[in-house]
């Protein structure tokens, strides 16, 4: 479906995501301005210490297509591609058949987080060790990471990548960022079996008076969040969103962005209740 006029603006400074809780600083935020060659962007861009010329693997999966820079490890890709197609029908269930058709997604691997940074108009933080160009509808992600983290970060990019388009074609508008970096959490967490991790992660920060309310979470990360408040906000994030789905399932999601643009009014009440229960 194509933009309203009006709408083109909001849509355009969402095109990158570039994931916040992998990198240990301060970042610049979601929805940077995006110079307009963004959208040409190809796995190849990313080539800031990986050869351009050279081959790059290119493997075909389920949803989704990794392109390896020409130095990442043959084993690393095989992951890669293992993690997005394990989760091919968790992702389809999410986010619906019409998004998965409407994009044959491209997961671009490179070996150091500074590729990432060094590719045209991204305006990332070095530490970003994953973001998701959704113009280009690719996702780019470092393998100088542990084993675990790299499926979970191309699953959560992947994510980012469906999230994006399923809420274009239902609203015509872009997630909010809590609920954008909740929903590639989760998605991510369901394929690998770690749900119950978000809600523990969070009732510690209950238990700290650290946990964000949903009011903080929908104003967003300020420029120039710290380390902890940038984990505060990912982790509240996540959870809440795991509530939601869990209790009114993927598809009231797409029903809330495109009917009302609200949350269910009680949802603070019950998602915090849940989370005394889980003690
Ligand atoms: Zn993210």
């Amino acid at each position: 479906m194509r933009a309203a006029p009006a709408l083109r603006g909001v849509i355009a400074v969402a095109l990158v995501t570039v994931c916040l809780m992998w990198g240990a600083r301060p970042l610049v935020a979601d929805g940077v301005e995006i110079p307009p060659h963004i959208d040409e962007l190809t796995c190849k861009s990313f080539s800031a210490s990986d050869r351009p010329s050279a081959d790059w693997q290119h493997i075909d999966g389920a949803i989704a297509d990794v392109v390896a820079a020409p130095r990442v490890s043959r084993a690393a890709a095989a992951r890669a591609r293992t993690a997005l197609d394990r989760g091919a029908e968790l992702l389809e269930r999410a986010f619906g058949e019409r998004a998965i058709a409407a994009s044959r997604l491209s997961v671009c691997l490179v070996t150091e987080r500074q590729s990432i940074a060094a590719a045209p108009g991204m305006n990332a933080d070095p530490s970003v060790a994953g973001a998701a160009v959704t113009g280009a509808r690719l996702a780019i992600v470092a393998v100088d990471t542990t084993s675990g983290d790299l499926d979970r970060i191309v699953l959560h990019e992947a994510a980012h990548l469906l999230a994006s388009e399923r809420a274009r074609a239902e609203a015509e508008r872009a997630l909010p960022m809590w609920l954008s970096e909740g929903l590639a959490e989760l998605a991510a967490s369901e394929v690998m079996g770690t749900t119950d991790e978000l809600h523990r992660a969070a009732l510690k920060l209950k238990a700290r008076q650290a946990l964000p309310s949903l009011r903080e979470l929908q104003t967003g990360l300020r420029v120039g969040a710290s380390a902890p408040e940038i984990q505060q906000f990912y982790a509240a994030s996540a959870s809440a969103t795991a509530y939601l789905v869990s209790t009114r399932g993927w598809n009231r999601i797409w029903e809330m962005l495109r009917i009302t643009g609200k949350l269910p009014a009680n949802l603070e009440t019950e998602w915090l209740a849940h989370l005394d229960s889980i003690r």
